[in-house]
């Protein structure tokens, strides 16, 4: 496959200095000796990614209404609204083959500086492999890092280190991030590092601690205390996370698993020891799973936990001039919204113990109507009605029937009855076109205000870092 390297805005020109900038990068020389990005970079030494993954406006909205209305206090990325410190932009996030793109192409965007098509990392519709801007980064002597809620393979980590023809190819994305040296790896997945569960019987548990790894699959492991030139790899669960509302409320998650502000602060703490600088991208992404299964409980506290982490990364870089934060969503994702009605509907929220996702997890076509209920109450404090229950049960045993087809699945459903109590409703459960909010700070982020492409984020990182002025001089 070809190797391109660039933003595609100029490809003629862009082609001649990549294929320069790869065979220089290639050496090796700059990354052993610091002198080349080293001495010749941007203003940003440090580049912090944070994306919330399927984040529709509604839920910015109703993530910070929750705070002040429980907390008294506004959410952290509306403050940096309020502040007025911040730029703020809209972002187009469309794909090269769709209107609505999906994490894979949406991360890819920012990772390559391509439009790819839905469902693939960095490779264009000929084949060619886009250098993921992770491996640039790493290349220029910077260390790297990736967090997430979701199995570390998934799309959005992927799109900025992994070059791969289709999303789901997850066993081969874990050995691409350590044969890319990706020094910081956290979030779920065991299934693509397990030997018993991967296709090619591969143990990558043991294959990363050859490297220089150090493994933690335990909250209680996660405190690194390596050599700074040590690598970590945690993985807390076989597959995603689980949602911040469900973890919150079961004392044996709250001990094995940590929560993204806690993985992001050792992350911060780990690749900051690189006087180069690093890289990280960090994803509340289980955000997009809640909008996806119509689960406000899910939504709204994963939202809060995102939020919790860019408080995290505002204490990072608080006296700091040398770091451009980017805070932004891939695209919206069934678009909820609280409807005029009082406001107590929406304070409901606030006494939810357990997600959709909960309630249906014991739940077939078999439970009895006063099962449903009971299950509801338990995880929401809602006393739903008898029909309500019945609709349910008819939608899990697929004889639901909304005006709107795409309604008629069961969380669908589950989601349509809460909302007769918390009056947030959905238009679907799946991507949607929004443009998305873009808030942006630190060397760099001049550029991104009005109205901006999603390619345009990597040609801001690699500006801001020095690589493209690197290029130049070449
Ligand atoms: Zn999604």
């Amino acid at each position: 496959m070809n190797k391109i390297n660039g933003n595609g805005h100029d490809r003629r020109t862009f082609l001649k200095k990549g294929a320069l900038f790869t065979t220089i990068l290639g050496s090796g020389l700059w990354s052993s000796t610091g002198c080349g990005i080293g001495s010749n970079e941007g203003d940003s030494r440090n580049i912090i990614f944070l994306v919330s993954d399927g984040m529709s406006s509604g839920t910015l909205t109703m993530a910070d209404v929750m705070l002040r209305r429980r907390d008294g206090r506004t959410s952290n990325w509306l403050r940096l609204y309020e502040e007025g410190r911040v730029q703020r932009a809209l972002m187009d996030m469309a794909s090269a083959n769709r209107i609505v793109t999906c994490s894979a192409a949406a991360s890819s965007s920012w990772g390559c500086g391509h439009r790819v098509n839905n469902g693939v990392v960095n490779v264009g519709p000929d084949g060619e492999e886009y250098p993921p801007i992770l491996s640039i980064m790493r290349d220029s002597g910077k260390s790297t890092g990736l967090v997430t809620t979701t199995r570390i393979t998934h799309a959005t980590p992927a799109g900025f280190a992994a070059n791969v023809e289709a999303r789901g190819l997850e066993d081969e994305i874990a050995v691409q991030y350590l044969d890319r040296k990706v020094d910081v790896l956290l979030g779920g997945g065991n299934r693509h590092y397990d030997p018993e569960q991967r296709e090619d019987g591969r143990d990558l548990y043991s294959e990363y601690r050859a490297a220089g790894y150090h493994v933690a699959r335990h909250k209680t492991e996660l405190s690194w205390r390596g050599a700074p030139t040590d690598r970590l790899l945690g993985i807390f669960a076989g597959s995603h996370l689980p949602f911040t509302l469900d973890h919150m409320n079961a004392p044996d998650l709250r001990e094995k698993v940590p929560t993204l502000a806690e993985m992001t602060d050792i992350a911060l703490q780990k690749l900051s020891k690189n006087p180069n600088g690093f890289i990280i991208q960090i994803e509340g992404g289980r955000v997009d799973h809640a909008a996806h299964g119509n689960d406000l409980g899910g939504l709204i506290y994963d939202q809060i936990a995102f939020d919790e982490t860019i408080g995290v990364v505002l204490d990072f870089v608080e006296n700091r001039n040398d770091t451009l934060v980017i805070i932004t969503t891939d695209h919206g994702n069934a678009n909820p919204g609280f409807n005029s009605s009082p406001d107590a509907g929406f304070d409901r929220i606030q006494r939810f113990r357990h997600t959709s996702s909960w309630i249906q997890s014991e739940l077939d076509h078999q439970s009895t109507i006063a099962q449903i209920r009971d299950r509801v109450y338990a995880a929401t404090g809602l006393e739903i009605t008898r029909d309500e229950a019945e609709v349910y049960l008819q939608a899990v045993r697929g004889t639901y029937a909304p005006v709107y087809r795409r309604m008629s699945g069961r969380s669908s459903a589950l989601g349509q009855i809460l909302a007769n109590y918390t009056h947030v409703n959905w238009v679907g459960g799946s991507h949607t076109a929004d443009y998305v909010e873009l808030c942006s700070f630190g060397p760099g982020s001049e550029a991104l205000k009005g109205f901006v492409m999603n390619t345009a984020l990597f040609n801001v990182m690699t500006k801001a870092a020095g690589v493209y002025e690197m290029e130049m001089r070449l």
